[in-house]
């Protein structure tokens, strides 16, 4: 992918030949994460399209550019921003969770059991319905022990079914209000199970349904998706095995192919090894090229954040002057976005405020006057303050009105003044208001 996008390097404009080049190596990437070959082109159809409406963004370069539409693209259809799982706030959360045998629904309800207990200070219960896996039942338990997660278990002589119920009126009993359900899985799909499964649903009216599939199944994960699917209306995607080296095309094509939203993704054996779905993340696993990506990401944001820092330190100091004003409208006006750039400093609420009467066309006129400056009343603004004559000179020499330069003044000032209280917070109040 690597080498496609060099061959594109340097190149003006971006034509159909360019893109197809691209979309080529893509589309090998792709199929190597094992998506399905459908989902692919059907997925590099739509690219082609919208890649070749795209302007070339300043600072990349066609290859990029395409990368950059192809990853945005991954990332809408693996979901625009991560759904959490339907939780409610009062009363009992029934989740159930279903799959094939071995595909991580025991560890996967362990985990989410450990995962809401501690982020929405619920209080879990397990129910051990699958009576067909050797031991299963016994797993179940011993991984509620050492979570201190209550289990519900009535051996492996009793039906599904019946556990079920009685787990329900359990839960409701001690006053558990996140109850997950571990089902059977078998190594295929059969009739047998998706009747018990339905069964199952049907008397637990569950508030998730969450399909687990293992990332490493590739190419099989569709097919499985698809037929759970059609007896159960899945809510939620449960991926596991993130840890392995498996790209997780799996992800993509379900998502495809069933709509289904991917909702947790679980990523070792240990039980804290579990996070809500992301689908930035996955979208730059499965497009595999780390390099690439990391190369945008600089190109887009990095390398300004670095001189954004090192320019907010500059501001904290005391004696923050025209030199420094002329400095930050440059970096300003060659990002293009002023929004960006606040974006990137701390404490941008007053000084969002500030700025956003200023235009484009106004920092050059306000250009103007700081360079009728001289040298030394750029370093030293009081010399302007106190000074009449030199205020009057400065707006000749600019072409500009009195009234500017004092507007200019009262804006330096404003600024040393939310820099010295930037200065003075501490980091948790700085962390704070970035986040406004
Ligand atoms: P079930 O049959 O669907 O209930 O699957 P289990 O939860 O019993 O998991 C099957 C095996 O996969 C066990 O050995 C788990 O430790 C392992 N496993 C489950 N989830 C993960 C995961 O995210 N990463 C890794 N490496 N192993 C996992
Ligand atoms: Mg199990």
């Amino acid at each position: 992918l690597q080498m496609g996008l060099r061959r594109l390097t340097g190149k003006g404009k971006l034509d159909e030949k360019d893109i197809d080049d691209m979309l080529r190596e893509v589309r090998l990437s792709l199929l190597e994460a094992d998506v399905n070959y459908k989902v692919v082109k059907k997925f590099l159809a739509d690219i082609k399209e919208k890649a070749l409406g795209e302007e070339i963004l300043k600072g990349l370069n066609p290859g990029q550019q395409v990368v950059k539409v192809v990853r945005e693209e991954l990332k809408k259809t693996l979901g625009d921003e991560a759904v959490d799982l339907n939780i409610k706030e009062h009363g009992t959360t029934i989740v159930m969770a279903v799959g094939l045998q071995g595909a991580g629904k025991t560890t996967a309800v362990g985990k989410m059991a450990l995962f809401y207990r501690k982020k929405l200070k619920k209080k879990p219960m397990l129910i051990a319905a699958d009576i067909y896996r050797p031991a299963a039942v016994d797993q179940l338990v011993t991984l509620g022990k050492s979570i201190n997660v209550p289990v519900f278990e009535m051996g492996t002589k009793v039906s599904a079914e019946k556990i079920v119920t009685e787990g329900l009126k359990k839960a409701r009993e001690e006053g558990c209000d996140l109850v997950f359900i571990d089902t059977a899985g078998r190594l295929q799909i059969n009739e047998e199970l998706m009747q018990e499964l339905k069964n199952v649903k049907e008397i637990a009216n569950p508030d998730e349904i969450l399909l687990t599939v293992d990332a490493m199944a590739g190419q099989d994960a569709v097919n499985v998706a698809l037929s759970f699917h059609k007896d159960l209306d899945i809510t939620g995607i449960i991926l596991t095995k993130l840890d392995g080296d498996t790209r997780g095309g799996a992800a993509l094509s379900i998502k495809e192919m069933t709509g289904i939203p991917i909702k947790i993704m679980s990523t070792g054996e240990k039980l804290d090894a579990m996070e809500i779905f992301y689908p930035d993340r996955l979208a730059d696993r499965i497009l595999g090229m780390g390099d690439v990506l990391t190369l945008i990401d600089t190109v887009q944001e990095n390398i300004n954040e670095e001189e954004m820092k090192q320019m907010a330190e500059e501001m904290m100091k005391n004696n923050f002057n025209y030199n420094d004003l002329l400095k930050q409208f440059k970096m300003i006006k060659r990002m293009g976005s002023i929004s960006k750039l606040l974006g990137f400093l701390p404490g941008m609420g007053q000084m969002k405020q500030a700025m956003s009467q200023v235009d484009d066309k106004a920092f050059d006129k306000i250009e103007a006057i700081i360079y009728s400056m001289t040298e030394k009343e750029r370093c030293h603004p009081e010399l302007i303050d106190k000074d009449f004559k030199r205020r009057d000179r400065i707006a000749k020499g600019s072409g500009r009105s009195i009234q500017e330069v004092n507007r200019l003044r009262t804006m330096l000032e404003q600024m040393k003044k939310t820099m010295k209280q930037m200065k003075n917070m501490d980091e948790d109040d700085a962390k704070r208001m970035s986040q406004q």
